[in-house]
C-alpha cells in the first residue's frame, strides 16, 4: 500500500502506515510477540531472533525512529538513555565484553527500519567487522 497523500492535521498516510506495520513498532505494542528482557517508559530489549552470539539483545526505542540518521539533537537524552540501558542489560548478563552496534543503512546491513542497537557477547569479537 502506498501513500493516499496527505490527511487533514497534517498526517501524512505513508507515515501512519509505516508506524502500524514496522516490525519493531509492532513488538513494542506486544502485538508481536518477542523474548523481552528489559521494558520502560521508553526502551524495550529484547532477544534476537536469529542470535548471531550467546547473547544477541536488541535494544530498541519505543518511539520510531527509521534509524540513527532519522535521530535530531532533541533525541540525544534518548539516546543516551538507550546505551546506559544497554550498560545496564550487559552488566545483568554478566558480559565483561560486548559489543553494542547499530547498522545505518542497507549498506551498512540494516533490514528493520526502526532505530535498534544490537548488543552482542558471549564469544570473541574480531575487528573490523564484516
Ligand atoms: P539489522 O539487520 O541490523 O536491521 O537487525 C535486525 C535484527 O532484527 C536482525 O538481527 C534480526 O535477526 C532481528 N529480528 C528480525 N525479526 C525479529 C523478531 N521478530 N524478533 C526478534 N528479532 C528479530
Ligand atoms: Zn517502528
Amino acid at each position: 500500500m502506498g501513500s493516499l497523500g496527505p490527511l487533514p492535521g497534517g498526517f501524512q498516510t505513508d507515515i501512519i502506515f509505516s508506524l502500524q506495520e514496522c516490525l519493531f513498532c509492532r513488538i513494542v505494542r506486544h502485538e508481536i510477540p518477542a523474548q523481552i528482557v528489559h521494558e520502560d517508559e521508553q526502551a524495550l530489549v529484547f532477544k534476537d531472533i536469529t542470535p548471531q552470539a550467546p547473547t544477541h539483545l536488541l535494544v530498541v526505542p519505543k518511539k520510531h525512529l527509521g534509524s540513527l540518521s532519522a535521530s535530531t539533537d532533541g533525541d540525544a537524552p534518548l539516546l543516551g538513555h538507550l546505551q546506559r540501558l544497554a550498560c545496564r542489560v550487559a552488566e545483568d548478563a554478566k558480559l565483561s565484553s560486548y559489543r553494542l552496534v547499530t547498522n545505518n543503512g542497507k549498506g551498512a546491513g540494516q533490514s528493520v527500519d526502526h532505530l535498534h542497537y544490537h548488543l552482542l557477547g558471549g564469544r570473541p569479537m574480531q575487528w573490523p567487522p564484516g
